[in-house]
């Protein structure tokens, strides 16, 4: 790989940088981030973070991976550093990273009160015994946390230590104390937390020492050809006046700056440090990441969704970080770097910021990107996200609909070097994408479309069609071997019943649904919207319709507006914005019935019904797959023959109507398995199991080593 063409401006990108006894490549670091594959998956997780660094991050690290069975962090996935097993799994990962000449760290973490070990049943440990308060689903529970005494803190420090020696053996060049985001390290250094007399409580000094007793056992344990780094939250902190620097934050700093090798700068809490984009702007965190490089010596990462080589240069130069900090974007482009190295920044897929990464985490599954369908893919279903496999015929496909599910079909097959030919009824090709992020704070999605349309634009087998709706006959008259209907959804209005299913559709002139607002509808206040979808949709064209100046409020079964987006860290944004904008949320509600001038809104729970004045009503909830042109070609397949088609299959939306990120990825599904294997089959991944009679009782072991 050479650096020939890569712009001036961006050379510093790919300076080696230190950090203590190690040097990473470059600055483009993948910090820790969760993916969903845990210890029993570690195939599919070499896979998904080797890819990173073929693509040319420096240094590529784990998600969260406990020391200890006293941090259980299910159901939500989390890696484990318990036993030998444990090193045999993340060698997998190290080895493929170092095969492209990228470090590897790894982020030993004790979620504390943070974590409910449901699954181990053993105490939850904290500094006081308070619980870490959240009323996010998967994070509560009647458990309750005790207080550590002076045996357990000599244990924490123990089971770092070791599990720090498992890291060194499965092959880390970084090794992590995770003091963030609620973590137990973090949870010492918050005094509303932490209420304890002896020495780990009260002054800042003495709520950093468990952290500077953390990072002297790592360093103690892995010796000299090791660096440790420290991952630290610091927003709480920085309000809070210190007694001998400015701020507490800046206290702890510079306490700890001496024991670290680097400082992985996070915020406080998943809203504030990984925001959807419609409401958190890229680089958002210079603030935190400057003020921390402001205080030490050490290097500094940092992230900001980066996406432009021009700001990463630019916060470089301003000493802003040492390190590019990337999460989202090196999902959605492990080839980030090489693009950039290579002068090829034009052909960047843009982490769009809607966060289906982290909501999958929260859901408790493997990782999944909008932009890159083949992210978590790269083993169990052999796809990257660079490479496709050469076409297997030489069979020509039509792809009717040119939303996300068909374009994506289209660039893989036309990677593949199949001939294509994609026709779309609109003026634009983009689907549903050019409503979506026309709506308040979404351009960001935009980047769906751009990324695609731009690659498919040089391709000489693609032929783009737009203004081009197509019939069945049309079809049959096209003659392609393959037809692929990529031909979308659309929301009906039907009400939500008592059971939360789809009822009766409601048919009045005044109510409206997302697809006649795609298509120019302007509801008059007042309006109601009810959201029986709770992903982004609802709260939006509440947003929307609120800015255009009409009255409006929302209404939902669900006990917050957007309810799903809890997921993706964007409710409590939702919340903040209709407040401010004056929109009323109701929640646990339905509407039972509409008249042009009343809705009749019913109580979830009692059934007791309200009538709200209400001009126009617009229901977001059921969608159902475009299926006309499908059933018109089926009902010819004895034309088939004869028009020289010999397949006809649907993909995306009109397969399965779902975000995005589904209809990228059934759009990517399709074009692989056009000459197999077949649509959607994959490997299953397996965790390593020593015999207990060469393990010894491994949990137990790992308990009271
Ligand atoms: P997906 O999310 O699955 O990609 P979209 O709804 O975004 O689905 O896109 C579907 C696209 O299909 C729309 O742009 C629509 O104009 C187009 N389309 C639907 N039916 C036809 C048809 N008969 N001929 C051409 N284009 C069509
Ligand atoms: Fe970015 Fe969305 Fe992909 Fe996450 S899922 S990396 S936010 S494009």
């Amino acid at each position: 790989m050479t650096i020939d063409h890569c712009d001036a401006r961006f050379k510093t990108l790919f300076e080696p940088v230190a950090i203590g006894p190690v040097t990473a490549p470059n600055r483009f670091y993948q910090v820790p981030h969760a993916s969903g594959a845990t210890n029993a998956s570690p195939r599919v997780r070499a896979g998904l973070r080797a890819v990173k660094a073929e693509g040319g991050w420096g240094v590529i690290c784990t998600g969260a991976c406990s020391i200890h069975p006293s941090c259980d962090d299910a159901p939500l996935p989390f890696a484990t550093m318990w036993d030998d097993d444990d090193i045999r799994a993340h060698a997998l990962m190290t080895d493929a990273v170092h095969e492209h000449g990228a470090l590897a760290g790894v982020e030993l973490f004790h979620g504390g009160g943070g974590v409910l070990n449901r699954q181990t049943r053993l105490p939850a440990l904290t500094p006081s015994g308070k619980g870490w308060s959240s009323n996010h689903s998967v994070f509560m529970s009647p458990g309750r946390p005790r207080a550590m005494d002076a045996a357990d803190l000599k244990d924490l420090v123990h089971w770092q230590a070791a599990a720090a020696k498992r890291a060194k053996q499965a092959g880390f060049d970084i090794i992590y104390v995770y003091a963030g985001m609620g973590y137990l390290p973090h949870e010492f250094m918050l005094p509303d937390y932490n209420e304890r007399t002896d020495g780990y409580g009260g002054s800042m000094e003495n709520r950093v020492r468990i952290i500077r007793e953390m990072l002297e056992a790592t360093r103690d344990a892995v010796g000299d050809g090791i660096a440790v780094a420290l991952r630290i939250s610091l927003e709480e902190l920085l309000t809070r006046p210190g007694t001998v620097m400015e701020t507490e934050a800046h206290e702890a700093v510079s306490l700890l700056s001496p024991y670290t090798d680097l400082f992985d700068v996070k915020m406080d809490s998943s809203p504030t440090d990984c925001g959807p984009s419609r409401f958190v702007p890229e680089a958002s965190h210079e603030r935190m990441a400057g003020f921390v490089k402001s205080c030490t010596d050490k290097p500094v990462v940092g992230v900001g969704r980066f996406t432009s080589p021009d700001t990463m240069v630019s916060q470089v130069r301003r000493g802003v970080l040492d390190f590019i900090g990337a999460a989202r974007p090196s999902i959605a482009d492990p080839f980030l770097p090489n693009k950039i190295r290579e002068g090829r920044e034009d052909e960047i897929r843009e982490c769009i910021g809607c966060n289906m990464c982290i909501a999958s985490w929260h859901e408790g599954v493997l990782v999944r990107c909008t932009q890159n369908p083949s992210f978590g893919e790269e083993w169990r279903r052999g796809w990257h996200p660079e490479k496709v496999k050469p076409a297997g015929s030489t069979d020509r496909v039509l792809i009717v609909g040119g939303g996300p599910a068909g374009l994506e079909c289209a660039l893989t097959l036309g990677r593949r070097g199949y001939d294509v030919a994609i026709a779309d009824a609109g003026s634009e090709m983009g689907g549903r994408v050019l409503f979506e992020s026309g709506l308040p704070g979404l351009s960001a999605w935009r980047r769906v479309i751009d990324y695609r349309l731009g690659q498919l634009k040089v391709m000489p087998n693609v032929e783009l069609y737009s203004e081009s709706a197509l019939d069945a006959e049309q079809i049959l008259e096209f003659g392609f071997e393959r037809v692929v209907l990529a031909t979308g959804a659309t929301w009906t209005p039907a009400l939500f019943t008592k059971m939360e299913i789809a009822g009766e559709e409601l048919d009045h002139p005044n109510v409206y649904t997302p697809s006649d607002l795609a298509a120019g509808a302007k509801p008059e206040g007042p309006v109601i919207v009810l959201d029986c979808d709770f992903h982004v949709m609802g709260g939006v064209l509440a947003e929307k319709i609120a800015l255009s100046g009409q009255a409006v409020t929302y209404v939902s079964p669900a006990g917050g507006a957007s309810a799903w987006t809890i997921n993706a860290n964007e409710q409590i944004f939702v919340h903040q914005r209709l407040h401010d904008l004056g929109v009323p949320i109701r929640t646990l509600e339905r509407v039972n019935g509409f008249d042009g001038a009343t809705a009749t809104v019913a109580d979830m729970l009692t059934d007791r019904e309200t009538q709200l004045p209400c001009k126009s009503l617009v229901i977001v909830g059921l969608r159902r797959q475009n299926s006309d042109l499908h059933d018109a070609l089926m009902e010819r397949t004895a034309d088939w023959g004869d028009a020289g088609i010999r397949t006809v299959e649907r993909t995306g939306d009109a397969l399965s109507p779902g975000a995005i990120a589904h209809a990228v990825f059934y759009g990517r599904a399709t074009a692989e398995a056009m000459d197999g294997p077949k649509f959607l089959t994959f490997k299953r991944d397996g965790a390593f199991h020593t015999p207990p009679e060469r393990n010894g009782n491994a949990m137990i072991a790992a308990m009271v080593d």
